[in-house]
């Protein structure tokens, strides 16, 4: 037994040397990524579900690694955050979103997420207004969509944030709504414009009745205050016929199309047939 115990102990030890010198090279690979041009867009568009026509698009970080091939953001975002990164990773994402916006038509926005943990520095500020200034996008085009973690973390930074987007024409979306340790006081108190239903309520919910409630629920506060509401993972036509039902204003999902490369966005509009 005392045997058997030490050998766990070694076989433990070894797997936490492994995960963390795994961790450390992914690290060193990700400050080359960014200069080296591995970090790409890809762009998910979001459909309005009365008119059935696109009305943006949002951009998801994908890092196409060199040897290990497409890396989602759940393998890298954390670790971009964890060492100081997603800073850069992020004012690049904003760059290349909004300059990237400039070829779609005019009244199509796009959305970029951003990280509770691009607020510990006052550069995001500088980091939008840059990407604003640098493509020309009219800032009504640009959508900010943002956690309730941030709330929990950053309060303080992410009021002053908040309203100066907002004085300076910028939208603001709470992503994953529903998901995070909501507070319905967050939603009176922050310039909010839309809020994103997360997808763990909609794909495949007609199937679960507490689902469909709680979404009810949030389309209720939500047209209540004057948001948008969208509804993420709409995987289904069974899906997008729920969520219409149930008055969401948008739906993103696979039902429509994956994230696309920004090369494949201008055939992808003009197939959709309101290009
Ligand atoms: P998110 O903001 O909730 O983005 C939606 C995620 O759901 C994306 O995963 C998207 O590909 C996926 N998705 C879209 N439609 C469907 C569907 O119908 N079914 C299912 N099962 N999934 C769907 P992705 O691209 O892997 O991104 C994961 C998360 O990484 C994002 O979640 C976002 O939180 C984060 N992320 C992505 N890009 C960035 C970025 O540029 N900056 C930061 N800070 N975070 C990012
Ligand atoms: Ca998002
Ligand atoms: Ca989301
Ligand atoms: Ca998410």
């Amino acid at each position: 037994a005392k045997d058997a115990g030490r050998g766990t102990a070694v076989v433990f030890d070894d797997t936490m040397h492994r995960e963390a010198e795994e961790r450390r090279l992914l690290q060193e690979d990700l400050r080359l990524a960014l200069d080296g041009g591995q970090l790409r867009i890809g762009y998910q568009p979001i459909v309005s579900v009365r008119q059935g026509d696109i009305i943006g698009f949002e951009a998801l970080v994908r890092w196409h690694h060199p040897e290990r091939g497409l890396l989602l953001p759940s393998t890298f975002i954390a670790l971009a955050e964890e060492t100081g990164l997603i800073e850069s990773i992020g004012a690049w994402v904003l760059r290349q979103a909004c300059s990237d916006a400039m070829t779609w038509p005019a009244h199509m926005r796009v959305a970029v997420n951003i990280s509770p943990a691009q607020f510990g520095s006052a550069a995001l500020l500088n980091h939008v207004a840059e990407a604003l200034a640098a493509s020309g996008l009219l800032p009504d085009r640009l959508e900010l969509e943002i956690t309730e973690a941030l709330f929990m973390n950053h309060l303080a930074e992410s009021d002053g944030f908040l309203r100066d987007m907002r004085a300076l024409g910028v939208r603001i979306a709470l992503d994953d709504f529903g998901t995070g340790f909501s507070s319905l006081g967050y939603l009176t108190r922050f310039p909010i414009q839309k809020l994103k239903i997360d997808r763990s309520f909609v794909s495949g919910a007609t199937d679960f009745e507490n689902r469909k409630a709680v979404v009810e629920a949030i389309v209720g506060i939500a047209k209540s205050l004057h948001f948008e509401t969208t509804a993420e993972g709409v995987e289904t036509a069974e899906d997008l016929a729920w969520v219409r039902s149930l008055g969401c204003d948008q739906a993103q999902g696979y039902h429509f199309s994956k994230a696309l490369p920004i090369d494949h966005v201008g055939a992808f509009i003009l197939g959709f047939g309101n290009g």
